[in-house]
């Protein structure tokens, strides 16, 4: 996808870039004191702070709204902070555009809605701020790039995104499921776009918020939106996920910056060969996937010939029973050998029923 002219604000030499600061702004003291403290680390670009809070349940504490935005100015005059803020519709985009806001980001409640991006997007036409869109609560990448597209188009150049998990009915251990494949393929289809991510919404507790920011790193996101409070206990909301601003400090002291590419020529001619030698077995495995087809093929339509049933389920326990032990004997993990096995034989199901219902040559099928 192609989101030019994309200016980059964000100094990718000095990753990770920082932002933090309370779920929701509380009262002025909260606001300042957080804000110099956060400042003191030296490590934060921006300030963060909820002004209108969208909350699942009715009744809970919506933010303070408006007279927050003063509070947020006052940061940015005393502690030289950037100063962001979540915005829902169009009223919060003029507020926040009146009270010198430097970044605005769409929240993850409103990013499933076109609609509402739409008016956010027509709101922001000609304006030069920074916007970060958030992925919508359901896994749904198209929807994610569909809003980041609507706010380009309204001439937004400095764009961002950030991957704060998915909602699911189960329950998992974090509050919502990284899906880390989603932000590694919106990379994929928006290269240059910088992606930040946000460990207090994917965690949903403070232990988890050290493992996930350097997962983060690892897969070379370029920023964190932190959640911080003077007091976390107290919070108003989403007191489980925050930390103080020691905490913080000394979280993102202990993270591990690993470099996308080696400096040193020799470390990247090494690893340039071990990639050649992945790229080899890359080539064999989907060589091996076709003959393994091919055969799947002749099954069916031996099976069309016979008239017997495509799925024969245990045949299929079998092979899985005895493909895990294999696995394991050999170090790979119960759950890699299910998933590719999955897959496997997924595809060679509908192959077959292709080949029963119609009888044609599925390599030149479509
Ligand atoms: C927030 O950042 O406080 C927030 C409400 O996040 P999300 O939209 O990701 O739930
Ligand atoms: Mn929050």
């Amino acid at each position: 996808m192609d989101l030019t002219p994309l200016t980059q604000w964000l100094d990718t030499s000095s990753r990770p870039f920082i932002i933090s600061g309370p779920c929701s702004a509380e009262s002025e003291e909260q606001v300042m004191e957080t804000a110099r403290k956060i400042a003191q680390t030296g490590k934060v670009k921006a300030f963060r702070a909820g002004i209108w809070k969208p909350r699942t349940r009715p009744g809970a504490f919506e933010g303070v709204g408006l007279k927050g935005l003063r509070w947020l100015r006052r940061v940015k005059e005393e502690t030289g902070l950037l100063t962001a803020i979540e915005v829902a519709n169009e009223k919060h985009v003029y507020e926040a555009l009146k009270y010198g806001i430097d970044i605005l980001w769409i929240g993850a409640r409103t990013s499933v809605n076109p609609f509402t991006v739409q008016e956010i997007a027509d709101a922001l036409s000609g304006v030069d701020v920074i916007v970060l869109v958030k992925n919508p609560v359901n896994p749904d990448i198209d929807l994610w790039t569909g809003a980041i597209e609507r706010i380009s188009k309204a001439g937004i150049k400095k764009l961002g995104a950030v991957h704060r998990g998915f909602s699911t009915f189960e329950k998992t251990m974090y509050r919502n499921q990284p899906n880390w494949q989603i932000p590694i393929e919106l990379r994929r289809r928006i290269p240059g776009l910088p992606i930040l991510c946000d460990p207090s919404h994917i965690g949903g507790a403070r232990k988890f918020i050290y493992e996930i920011s350097q997962k983060a790193m690892d897969l070379n996101f370029d920023g964190l939106i932190i959640e911080s409070h003077i007091d976390p206990n107290h919070a108003l909301s989403d007191a489980a996920q925050q930390i103080t601003p020691e905490t913080l400090s000394e979280i993102l002291s202990r993270l591990v910056l690993r470099s996308p590419n080696p400096a040193d020529p020799k470390l990247l001619d090494e690893l340039g060969e071990l990639r050649q030698q992945i790229d080899v077995f890359d080539d064999h495995l989907i060589e091996l996937l076709e003959q393994r087809m091919q055969i799947a093929d002749k099954i069916g339509i031996f099976k069309k010939r016979n008239n017997i049933t495509v799925l024969q389920s245990a045949r299929w326990d079998e092979i899985i029973s005895k493909a895990i032990l294999k696995g394991q004997e050999k170090g790979l993990s119960a759950e890699l050998i299910d998933t590719v096995f999955k897959a496997i034989h997924q595809e060679s199901i509908n192959r077959q029923i292709r080949i029963i219902n119609n009888g044609i040559d599925v390599n030149k099928a479509d």
